[in-house]
């Protein structure tokens, strides 16, 4: 199998453009973000996400399922496709809280790593490179300013209807990247291999087209 590993901080574009290069290339694309995601959401509605022991507890009775229909990922938590409700401010930052929990990411760890033994993907998330795929064939490390990644993610949250301010944003940008890279376990950073992939100037296209040449490059 084939496995491409992009890392990268919150709004760099990783899942669009990992998205379009899946597509472009045949493979599957696996967003491990909504699995931290599903169990954030989780933890909200138990009302147990500001205490890591309950967090801890409330895994023995939570199951994470990917599924995938034309290619187009679907999160499923105990049973029910929660896709729709895991991109909220509340459930980024909730997101962000539980993957610094040793636990969750070793919870986690065995379905990423079944999904690429068994498919050719393109995986994106935090730690893919240095932890969950540490012999992937392609390793990129995709970054964007911060400024630039608010700017970014603020459009997509107003397109959604979502009541946020471009400053609202650049604080939780500021706020998750600080927790994603100082955090003990798995802590964002690129690893030694990884190709690094600047988008801040790049249109959505030409990163597409960035990423793709990057692969095939090794694919040859
Ligand atoms: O990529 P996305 O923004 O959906 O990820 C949500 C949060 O999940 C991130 O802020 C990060 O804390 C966490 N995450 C992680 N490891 C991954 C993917 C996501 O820690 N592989």
């Amino acid at each position: 199998m084939f496995n491409v590993a992009i890392d990268g901080p919150a709004g760099a574009g990783k899942s669009t453009i990992a998205k379009a290069a899946a597509k472009e290339l045949g493979f599957i694309y696996v967003d491990t973000g909504a699995l931290y995601r599903a169990i954030a959401y989780n933890a909200v509605t138990k009302g147990v996400i500001d205490d890591t022991q309950k967090i801890i507890d409330m895994l023995t009775d939570t199951n994470v399922e990917l599924k995938y229909v034309d290619g187009v990922q679907a999160v499923y938590l105990n049973g029910d496709d929660v896709s729709a409700y895991i991109r909220t401010p509340e459930i980024s930052m909730g997101a962000s809280k539980v993957s610094a929990i040793p636990q969750v990411r070793e919870f986690l760890l065995n379905l990423q790593r079944d999904i690429a033994q068994k498919n050719n993907v393109i995986m994106d998330g935090r730690d893919i490179a240095t932890v969950v795929l540490p012999n992937a064939d392609v390793k990129i490390f995709l970054f964007a300013s911060p400024e630039c990644r608010a700017q970014r993610r603020y459009k997509e949250l107003m397109e959604k209807g979502e009541d946020v301010t471009l400053e609202d944003v650049l604080a939780d940008v500021n706020q998750r990247d600080y927790q994603d890279s100082h955090r003990e376990i798995a802590p964002l950073k690129p690893s030694e291999d990884s190709v690094m992939a600047d988008t801040s100037k790049l249109n959505l296209e030409e990163s597409i087209q960035l990423i793709i040449n990057i692969i095939k490059e090794r694919i040859k």
